[in-house]
C-alpha cells in the first residue's frame, strides 16, 4: 500500500482536472479557480509549539487541493471527496464557534477567523479533494484550513502573506474548530519552499527556510503511517498544554521556551514529577532543533539521524505521546539501518518518519512492514516524501 499521488509536474494536470470536475458535479458551473496546501512532517520540535519554542517542519507532497468560487449571497457550500457525501450549506453571517460540528468546522472555521480579524469576507462555493490521510498526524486539518485562506485571499483580495494565511487558519482550528494546537501545523503548510525545512519561531512567528535536500545527501526520508487514528480533540492534547503553562507558573516563566538548559536539573527537582518530565522534554526538544539546525546549514544531513531518535525517546519516555505501534515503528526502522527514527505529530498513533540511506529503503520497508504482522498491527502505510512548496493557486 503506497503513497496518495503527489502533485508534482506530472498529476499536477490530472488533479486540476478532476477537483474542477468534482466542483461541477457537486456543486455546478465552473470554479474561479483551484489551490493547494500541503501537510507536513516535522523534522524534530515536536509539542514545543504551544510553549513557544522551536520546530522544524517540511510540506510534504501530498496536498489538499480546492476548487472555488465566489458567491455574492453570503452563501457558503463545501463539498468534500472525503468529507460525508453530502454538499453542506452554511449562511456566513451565522457562523459562530460550536455551530458547526462535522468536518465542515475547519473550512468554514477559517471563513469566520477572516471576517473576526478584519477581513470582511463573503460566501462561496468549495470543493476538497485531499492526498493527504486524515488523522494520521500529516496535518490533513492544516491543509485543509490553509487552502481555504489562501483562496479567499485571492478570492477578496485581502492581500495576506503566508504567515497570515497560517495565524488566521490556527485561528478557527483553536477558536471555531475547538482544537488547541500551536501553530506549527499552519506555518508548515502556508510558509514551505520545495527544497527546504522551515526554522520556526513560535514566540516571534518567524519562519526561515534552510537548505534540506536528502535525495543530494544519498538519504532518503520515509513516512510511516501507522493507521492508528489519534484524536487530538480527546482531551489529551490540552491535558499537556495545561501542563506545560502550569509547570511554565510554578517557575515563574512566561513560556517554558524561557528556561535555559542550564536551569533544567533545578527546575526538574522543584517541580511534581509529572510536570517536571513534561519541562525536560520541552528543553531538550528546543535544544535538539538548534542542533539540527546547525546540522542542515553545514550540510551535514546525515546528522540529523540520532537528534531524530533522541526526540523520539524524549517523547516516549518524558512528554508520554507515543503509543506502542509508533515505539515498534521507530525501533525496527533503526534496526534496519535507519540513521534515525521519530514519530511526528501530535501523538498517540499517526506517522512515524525515518531518515534512510538509499540503499536500505527496501530493507527499512521489509523490517517495518514484518515487525507491524507480526505484532498482530494492521499494515503500516510505507512511502518517500520530500520537501515541498506551501500554499498555491495551481489555476
Ligand atoms: P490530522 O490533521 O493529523 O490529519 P486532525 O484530527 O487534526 O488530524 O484532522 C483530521 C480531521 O480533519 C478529519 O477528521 C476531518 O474532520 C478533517 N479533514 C481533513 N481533511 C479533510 C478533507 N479533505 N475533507 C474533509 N474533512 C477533512
Ligand atoms: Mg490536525
Amino acid at each position: 500500500d503506497l503513497s496518495p499521488a503527489g502533485d508534482g509536474p506530472d498529476s499536477r494536470g490530472t488533479v486540476v482536472g478532476s477537483v474542477q470536475d468534482g466542483f461541477a458535479a457537486a456543486l455546478g458551473g465552473v470554479p474561479d479557480g483551484v489551490w493547494a496546501a500541503p501537510g507536513r512532517v516535522n523534522l524534530i520540535g515536536e509539542h514545543t509549539d504551544y510553549s513557544e519554542g522551536f520546530a522544524l517542519p517540511i510540506a510534504i507532497p501530498q496536498a489538499t487541493f480546492l476548487a472555488a468560487a465566489a458567491r455574492d449571497d453570503g452563501l457558503l457550500r463545501l463539498h468534500s471527496t472525503q468529507g460525508d457525501g453530502r454538499t453542506t450549506v452554511l449562511r456566513t453571517e451565522e457562523l459562530k464557534p460550536g455551530a458547526v460540528t462535522t468536518w465542515a468546522a475547519y473550512p468554514a472555521g477559517v471563513v469566520w477567523a477572516l471576517n473576526e480579524s478584519g477581513y470582511p469576507v463573503g460566501g462561496a462555493d468549495l470543493y476538497f479533494d485531499s492526498h493527504v490521510p486524515t488523522g494520521a498526524g500529516l496535518s490533513s486539518s492544516a491543509a485543509l484550513e490553509c487552502v481555504v485562506a489562501a483562496a479567499y485571499n485571492d478570492l477578496y483580495e485581502l492581500g495576506l502573506g503566508p504567515v497570515d494565511i497560517a495565524l488566521v487558519a490556527q485561528h478557527a482550528e483553536n477558536a471555531f474548530a475547538g482544537v488547541p494546537c500551536g501553530a506549527m501545523d499552519q506555518m508548515a503548510s502556508a510558509c514551505s519552499t520545495a527544497g527546504r525545512a522551515l526554522h520556526l519561531d513560535t514566540r516571534s512567528m518567524t519562519a526561515i527556510s534552510i537548505p534540506f535536500d536528502p535525495e543530494q545527501a544519498g538519504l532518503h526520508l520515509l513516512v510511516v503511517d501507522t493507521r492508528v487514528k489519534h484524536d487530538l480533540g480527546d482531551g489529551a492534547y490540552a491535558a499537556l498544554r495545561h501542563g506545560c503553562e502550569a509547570a511554565a507558573g510554578h517557575l515563574g516563566l512566561g513560556a517554558l521556551r524561557d528556561l535555559p538548559a542550564a536551569r533544567l536539573p533545578d527546575a526538574v527537582r522543584s517541580l511534581p514529577a509529572d510536570l517536571g518530565r513534561l519541562v525536560r522534554h520541552v528543553v531538550t526538544e528546543n535544544a535538539r532543533v538548534e542542533q539540527a539546525v546547525a546540522l542542515l546549514n553545514s550540510g551535514d544531513i546525515a546528522g540529523l539521524g540520532p537528534v531524530l531518535s533522541a526526540g523520539h525517546a524524549s517523547l516516549r519516555d518524558d512528554y508520554r505521546t507515543s503509543c506502542p505501534e509508533t515505539d515498534l515503528a521507530v525501533d525496527a526502522a533503526v534496526a534496519a539501518g535507519a540513521l534515525g527514527a521519530r514519530m511526528t505529530g501530535g501523538g498517540f498513533g499517526g506517522s512515524v518518519i525515518a531518515l534512510v540511506p538509499g540503499g536500505r529503503v527496501a530493507a527499512v520497508t521489509e523490517a517495518v512492514t514484518t515487525a507491524f504482522r507480526s505484532a498482530g498491527y494492521a499494515a503500516p502505510g510505507i512511502f518517500p516524501v520530500v520537501p515541498s512548496p506551501g500554499a498555491r493557486r495551481l489555476l
